[in-house]
């Protein structure tokens, strides 16, 4: 007999998690299946620890820089094991709060893989457990390309890259993108020497060309090496390094080789294509409401082709409860949801790119605000830009930013894009006096054609 429930969930990520949450908060009877840890790719091998390590980062660029702000200090070297032990415990700490979440929502929790074994019921260790709605949420893994094979000790993935008990003196990065740079720029400021291969024309290519292009610069300026426009060949493993050769002939040995070239979706042998679910290259294909062509059955995260981001598992997540619970929620607004690259500088990003802009018809304006003109980045001693997408005479399409800590900055801008704001109604807004979100309001007093502190 099998067990009956409102929601069965299979995957506690964050798209998982967050929709059994809701359920329960609407006083729906929920279970959530997981064979791992609570959490998922974004607590225990994502955005969490590669944050803590990146803030561990900064404090060693800090202490190198010490002597300009006179600041008496010396950088001696990092210590792995402390930076590990700083970083699992942010991650232990947050596992617990989440853990006592699920249970005080009276969530039914299931350790153990789950198999989807018919539409509406999913097995567990010989237990059925059956619903009304059944979400699939199992997420993502590493990628690698053909011939190209992960050992986990030379040749290794984020997943082996956040274990690690010592700094490389040498790696090479395949893949510009998010968590590429991001590890570029966690190993630089650690001490190693880092070179990033990426086969499309910049760095982050998935941002404004402008954005890549500042991002470029820095990294150039922090000694972070990069090949861009040119493909992986083929590596060989040697005793005690990796040597990887170019599509242009090129090589380029280190210590270890980080293949960071995308994330596929976990879909393989769960019993999805049995049950009749529509699939594309292992992802699950859903509708605006994360529906698959089956009733009853939903998708959410990683696991279906939307962006790979632990917020956009969040929204959807909570969309799914929300339409199971009646309530007719909107769609997401996938253009609406911020984007940050949490490398020395950031990248952060709401809305249309120029070109995204000029492709969707909009009689485009651009406005680019550069942080040398804004006092806290100047104490902060950071270089970028902000820069405005915006229509002729309407709302602005996107916001593009680089330099430390704009990410933080994406709070407003995604306001800005969501809500439609005109470039008139954000310059009316007083900005707190010295922030970096001064920066923002200047931009937008600036496209409203009455700029304050801006040159030229
Ligand atoms: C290095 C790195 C850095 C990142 N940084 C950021 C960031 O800064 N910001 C951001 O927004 N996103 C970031 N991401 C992306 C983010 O982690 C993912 O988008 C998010 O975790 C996706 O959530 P999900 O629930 O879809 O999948 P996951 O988090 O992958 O969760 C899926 C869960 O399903 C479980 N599962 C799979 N199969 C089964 C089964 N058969 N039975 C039971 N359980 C199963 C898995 O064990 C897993 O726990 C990062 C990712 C990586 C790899």
């Amino acid at each position: 007999m099998a067990e009956q429930f409102d929601v069965v969930i299979l995957g506690g990520g964050s798209g998982g998690y967050a929709c059994a949450l809701r359920s329960a908060q609407l006083g729906m009877n929920v279970v959530l299946i997981e064979k791992d840890l609570l959490g998922g790719t974004c607590l225990h091998r994502g955005c969490i620890p590669t944050k803590a390590l990146l803030h561990a980062a900064e404090i060693a660029d800090n202490t190198r820089d010490a002597a300009h702000f006179g600041v008496k200090a010396e950088f001696h070297s990092i210590d792995m094991l402390g930076v590990n032990a700083y970083k699992d415990g942010v991650i232990t700490k947050l596992h617990k709060g989440l853990q006592g979440l699920v249970k005080s929502r009276n969530i039914t929790y299931v350790e153990g893989a789950g198999k989807l074994v018919a539409k509406d019921t999913v097995e567990v260790n010989g237990v059925k457990y059956t619903g009304k709605n059944v979400v699939l949420a199992t997420g993502s893994v590493p990628k690698s390309l053909p011939g190209l094979e992960i050992d986990g000790k030379r040749v290794i993935t984020s997943d082996h890259a956040l274990k690690m008990d010592s700094v490389p003196r040498s790696v090479i990065i395949l893949g510009g993108g998010v968590i590429g740079c991001e590890f570029a720029s966690v190993w630089k400021s650690f001490g190693a020497d880092v070179t990033i291969v990426e086969g499309l024309p910049h760095l982050v290519p998935a941002e404004d060309e402008s954005s890549s292009k500042l991002l470029e610069r820095a990294f150039r300026k922090r000694g972070i090496n990069f090949e861009i426009g040119v493909k992986y060949a083929s590596h060989k493993v040697g005793a005690d390094n990796v040597t990887v050769t170019l599509e242009n002939g090129k090589e380029i040995t280190a210590d270890l080789l980080l293949v960071a070239v995308g994330r596929g979706p976990v879909s393989q042998n769960l019993g999805y294509e049995e049950v009749g679910i529509a699939m594309d290259r292992g992802y699950v294909l859903a509708d605006e409401k994360c529906r698959t062509n089956v009733a009853g059955i939903f998708a959410v995260g990683d696991l279906i082709p939307t962006l790979q981001l632990a917020h956009v598992g969040f929204g959807e997540g909570i969309l799914v409860a929300e339409e199971i619970a009646g309530l007719k929620p909107r769609p997401i607004n996938y253009a609406g949801v911020p984007r940050v690259t949490y490398s020395e500088p950031e990248v952060a990003s709401v809305g249309l790119t120029t070109a995204q802009a000029i492709a969707a018809g909009h009689d485009v304006v651009e406005l680019n605000y550069d942080l040398a003109g804004n006092g806290k980045a100047q104490i902060l001693r950071t270089a970028g830009s902000i820069k405005l997408v915006g229509q002729k005479n309407g709302p602005v399409l996107g916001v593009h930013m680089v330099g430390s800590r704009v990410g933080e900055l994406l709070a407003e801008a995604q306001l800005i894009f969501n809500w439609e704001a005109e470039a008139i109604d954000v310059a009316s807004l007083i900005h707190a006096h010295p922030t970096l979100s001064e920066a923002v309001g200047e931009a937008h007093m600036a496209l409203a054609g009455k700029p304050l502190h801006a040159h030229g």
